[in-house]
């Protein structure tokens, strides 16, 4: 007999349907799993047989073959179980002769531990959504009950496969999926109030934060570089809706699921410079989102920069220009989603000290000279703000007065953020920075005394056409954060401050 039950898989984190259909036929007993299943799947054989007898059902010893069609799609993970498990019993005709009702109409999700009990699995969000608007029911697993809620879509929490197979054949009940209960956000507990004194530095972290613009702080250690940078999500605005889901899906496919709450804070990731390229960038034997995913819509603070590996440092150029990556396999490739603002910081030479008024730097020139060479080139290219961080005397830092705080800076923030969303056409999802060649001539013409300036950073101190650019991106969120609609001379000369490492003697002072 033929069964075909309905579920979901993941390309990516977009979800699509899968029918499972399970065909008995007499013969010596054999069991395969076709459809271009992983090895996960194809493990879903041992547990079904024994999910199955633990749970009061005879397992078939005849011929079985499963098909997980499209049969050209790949299809991954453990949430197969319940669904080729259902399809067994339904083909030997534990349902009756004609397919039951609810069986037809739902989708089924879950892997199945020996016992019969479910498990819960991850990317339940991504792939529930590519049910939207169908009204169709989903029977998932109890402990992904809360994040199921989220997707809108009518979903049902089993506990294991008997109290599914007693719900198909009319015999009990599901309970409907309720949301998590939202817990007080408690707000960012770091302030900048608490950061004394490095007003240059905070000025270029509102400006990035209003722009979406990359930044590179250069200082010796102490300075306040990571201090700075575990208070600079405060300054971005919340995430809107969509935001919220597209960072949703991508915790959920890490299996990373929030407590099954929507993510609603900006994420903050900061990998350790020891991380492999796969883990920041995304990859692995299955596909999974790297860290520059993780900080999609959010913040990727990556402390000690040249110290990351060189192909890491390197992969960040498709996520850095195109805002996603692309993870190849030999089947498939995988699009992760991965717009996020690249906070980095260094120390001005290896040991840290180099230009420290009191310290002295015990470095080579060569070394200064190969450890500022591992950020060079193609990945400065894409960071737009360069601040330079000097360290705050013991006798200065007491006589300074506290800071302004996280919420006043984070309202001019978000104002130029309405701006810029106003400028693109409604998009939130598009900052200054992100600005194309004919955006450029379009929003960000030139003052009259502003060339001049250009040209002395050019002449005087070496700065390559491409930086002007910057420039023009940077004077362009400057004058946003005054509400200004044109660009004025003063806007352009505080912008050329931040190209810092454009310098032809690239950090020579420091
Ligand atoms: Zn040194």
């Amino acid at each position: 007999m033929l069964a075909k039950i309905s579920t979901l898989a993941l390309k990516g984190i977009d979800g699509f349907a899968v029918s499972a259909e399970v065909y008995i036929a007499s013969g010596l007993p054999a069991y395969a799993i076709v459809g271009l299943p992983d090895a996960a799947v194809k493990e879903a054989k041992e547990r079904v047989v024994a999910a199955v007898r633990n749970s009061g059902f005879d397992f078939p010893l005849k011929r079985i073959t499963v098909n997980l069609a499209p049969a050209e799609k790949k299809k991954a993970g453990t949430h197969l179980d319940l669904p080729i498990a259902l399809g067994v019993l339904a083909a030997c005709g534990k349902f009756g002769k004609k397919p039951a009702a609810r069986l037809e109409d739902s989708f089924f999700i879950g892997e199945l531990a020996l016992d019969g009990s479910l498990r819960p699995v991850a990317g339940v969000l991504p792939m529930l959504l590519a049910l939207k608007g169908l009204k169709k029911n989903v029977v998932v697993p109890d402990g992904n009950a809360a994040e199921a809620a989220v997707s809108g879509v009518n979903c049902l929490a089993a506990s294991d496969l008997k109290q599914v197979a007693a719900w198909i054949s009319g015999k009990g009940e599901l309970n409907a999926c309720c949301p998590a209960a939202v817990p007080e956000v408690a707000g960012f507990v770091q302030d900048f109030s608490e950061v004394k004194g490095q007003a240059f530095a905070k000025r270029a972290l509102e400006i990035a934060a209003a722009g979406f613009h990359n930044v590179i702080m250069v200082g010796p250690p102490g300075s306040g570089k990571s201090m700075l940078a575990k208070r600079f999500g405060a300054l971005l605005p919340a995430m809107g809706l969509d935001e919220s889901i597209e960072t949703t899906k991508l915790y959920s496919v890490s299996g990373l699921a929030c407590a099954g709450r929507l993510v609603r804070e900006r994420p903050f990731r900061e990998p350790h410079h020891t991380i492999s390229d796969a883990a920041l960038i995304g990859g692995g034997s299955i596909p999974r989102p790297g860290e520059v995913s993780l900080a999609h819509n959010g913040v990727l603070f990556l402390d000690e920069f040249p110290e990351f590996s060189r192909p890491a440092i390197e992969a960040l150029r498709e996520p850095l220009e195109a805002c996603k990556v692309t993870v190849s396999r030999v089947r498939e490739s995988v699009v992760y989603p991965a717009r996020f603002l690249l906070l980095a910081a260094m120390n001005p030479c290896p040991c840290g000290y180099l230009g420290h008024p009191v310290r002295e730097c015990a470095c080579t020139p060569l070394q200064v000279h190969k450890y500022r060479a591992k950020v060079s080139g193609p990945i400065l290219d894409r960071i737009d703000l360069h601040v330079q961080l000097s360290p705050v005397q013991y006798a200065d830092w007491e006589a300074l007065p506290k800071g302004e705080p996280s919420a006043a800076i984070s309202a001019r923030v978000i104002k130029a953020i309405k701006i810029q969303c106003a400028r693109f056409g409604g998009r939130e999802d598009r900052g200054n920075a992100s600005m194309s060649a004919g955006e450029l001539r379009r929003h960000c013409a030139l003052p009259e005394g502003a060339s001049a300036v250009l040209e002395v950073a050019m002449n005087k101190l070496g700065f390559s056409a491409r930086s002007l650019d910057k420039i023009l991106k940077i004077s362009r969120t400057i004058a946003d954060l005054e509400g200004a609609a044109a660009i004025k001379r003063e806007h352009v000369i505080e912008a050329v401050q931040y190209r810092l490492l454009d310098k032809s003697e690239a950090l020579a002072d420091i």
